[in-house]
Formats: structure tokens, C-alpha cells, sequence
């Protein structure tokens, strides 16, 4: 599947061969705006560096949309560690084509998922596309996969604020907006400030923060302590404008729900952390489907 606009084809090519290549981008680009005039709302998660929960949010946050009765797809586009297919017990799904259109994998009653790690021969191989292979391949994501009609688009970015996040975003410019993920540790605030820049740049309105692991639920007694300092996401937020989502705590039982693929949204939604996020995705809604795109 992944197989064109390798830099190496525009070498010397006959104009023949140009034209056709120019015909077929210009279908795409039309089956790109095609498909996502069929989406309503296109939310990213993002994150300054990896393993702070990116994944792990915008997995449950598809499936805590699905299960409030939203038609919902969830495009994991983070190229080196496509994590959703483990998060949603969907390991072994490959991604299928018809000749026409890409058949996504589909978890529990309707949630329509394609991943990077769908189109590896096994979980370990690693990811060296080129620049211009990664593109392709993720607007066939967007353009050629059978989403239907959505009402959401969940879209888990690749870590940071490099050239990789900025691709997938340039394919879906019209985005509804973004939600940063981020943890308490001050390292990781600095890097949720030019995840918001990030986002102002590309005219992408900010959903609001996340502060993940922020305090740790003790899996014995259930008393919740504070490791890293927290509620420095909510400051942050405050400082630079953007509404706050609330936080997730640190919590062993939401880590192995995940690591089952279970996840937490659904299995743990009686959890003090299931509780609080699914508040959160109730005002992901809010914000969504009342347009209120002013949150930059
Ligand atoms: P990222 O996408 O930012 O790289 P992941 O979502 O893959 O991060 O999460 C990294 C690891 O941390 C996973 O094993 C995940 O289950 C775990 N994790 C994420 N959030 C929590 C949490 N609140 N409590 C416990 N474990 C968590």
C-alpha cells in the first residue's frame, strides 16, 4: 500500500509518467477533501515527548466518544510507536483494501481504527520510510480508508512539535482542535508550552490540557499521593490561555487495563482516574459541537 511519491521515481521521469503522477495527487487531494467533508469534528492529541500517555488518552477518548453514542475514528499516526492497536486488543488486525478503499479494524460496537503498526509484518519491525513514503501513506489513511460518516476524528500524533506532527496536521487543516497531554514534571511543562505554540502557529485551536500521572492512586490502600508535584498543568494552562481539561492520576490498574487491552474509559469508568476523564471528554464535546473555536 504505501508505495508512492518515493523521491527517487521524480528523477528523470518521462512527462507521461509526470502527468499520471500529477493526476493521481490530484485525486487523492480530492478524495482527502471528500472524506473529510464526511467528518465533523478532526481532534489531535498531542504531547512534547513521548511516554507521557498521549496514546493512552486519545484511545480512551475515542472510545469514551463512542460510548456516549458518537460515530468515532481513531487514526494512530505516531510512526515509531504505534501503540493503539495494543491499547485496543487489535494487535493482529491488518489493514485490508478492496480495491477502493482500506477496511479499518473495529473495536467493540463500531469504533473504526487504522493504525501505522496495521500495515507492519510484526510488532517489532521498526519504521524507516522516508519523509515523502510517510506522507503518502497518511493521506491514504485519511483519504482512501473506509471512515464513513464521523462524527469525530480522533488523531494520535506522533510525539513533539518536529516535522512529523506538523505533516499529519498539514493533511487535516481544518482540525477542530487539539488536546496536549502532558505530565507534572516541569521538563515536560516546557515542552506542553511549545506544543500550545505548536498549535497557534498552525491556527489550531487548543481543546484544552491534560495533566497525566499526576499523583499516584496506591493500588493497596487507595490513598493518592503526590510523587511529582502537581496542578502545574493547570497553572501552565492558566498562564498561557487554554483551558484546562483536569487530570489522571498515576494509577497501576489503569496501566494494566491498557496493557490488556482493556481500556480505562470503559473498564475502569467507576475509578476516581475513569470518572475524571470522562468528565473531560464531556467538555471535549462541549467545546466541540458548540463551535467554540476561540480557544486559541
Ligand atoms: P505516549 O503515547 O505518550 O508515548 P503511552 O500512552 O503509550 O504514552 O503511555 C506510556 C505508558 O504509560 C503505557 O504503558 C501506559 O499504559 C502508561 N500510562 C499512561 N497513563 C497512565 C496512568 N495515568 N497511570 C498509569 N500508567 C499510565
Amino acid at each position: 500500500m504505501p508505495g508512492s511519491n518515493s523521491p527517487s521515481e521524480t528523477a528523470a521521469e518521462p512527462p507521461d509518467a509526470q502527468q499520471a503522477r500529477t493526476r493521481e495527487r490530484e485525486e487523492q487531494e480530492r478524495r482527502l477533501r471528500q472524506r473529510m467533508a464526511g467528518i465533523k469534528h478532526t481532534v489531535v492529541v498531542l504531547s512534547g515527548k513521548g511516554g507521557v500517555g498521549k496514546s493512552t488518552v486519545a484511545a480512551n477518548l475515542a472510545v469514551a466518544l463512542s460510548m456516549k453514542g458518537r460515530k468515532v475514528g481513531l487514526l494512530d499516526s505516531d510512526f515509531h510507536g504505534p501503540s493503539i492497536p495494543r491499547i485496543l486488543r487489535l494487535d493482529g488486525s491488518r489493514a485490508l483494501s478492496d480495491g477502493t478503499s482500506i477496511q479499518p479494524a473495529v473495536y467493540g460496537a463500531g469504533l473504526k481504527v487504522m493504525s501505522v503498526a496495521f500495515l507492519l509484518r510484526t510488532a517489532d519491525e521498526a519504521v524507516i520510510w522516508r519523509g515523502p513514503l510517510k506522507m503518502g501513506v497518511l493521506k491514504q489513511f485519511v483519504a482512501d480508508v473506509d471512515w464513513g460518516e464521523l462524527d469525530y476524528l480522533v488523531v494520535d500524533l506522533p510525539p513533539g512539535t518536529g516535522d512529523e506532527p506538523l505533516s499529519v496536521c498539514q493533511v487535516m487543516p481544518n482540525a477542530t482542535g487539539g488536546i496536549v497531554v502532558t505530565t507534572p514534571q516541569e521538563l515536560s511543562l516546557g515542552d506542553v508550552r511549545k506544543c500550545i505554540n505548536f498549535c497557534r502557529q498552525l491556527q489550531l485551536p487548543v481543546l484544552g490540557v491534560i495533566e497525566n500521572m499526576s499523583g499516584f492512586i496506591c493500588p493497596h490502600c487507595g490513598r493518592r499521593t503526590d510523587i511529582f508535584s502537581s496542578g502545574g498543568g493547570e497553572k501552565m494552562a492558566a498562564r498561557m490561555g487554554v483551558p484546562f481539561l483536569g487530570s489522571i492520576p498515576l494509577d497501576p490498574a489503569l496501566m494494566q487495563a491498557c496493557e490488556q487491552g482493556e481500556p480505562f474509559a470503559q473498564h475502569l469508568a467507576h475509578t476516581e482516574a475513569g470518572k475524571a476523564f470522562l468528565g473531560m471528554v464531556d467538555r471535549v464535546m462541549e467545546t466541540s459541537e458548540n463551535e467554540i473555536t476561540s480557544a486559541f
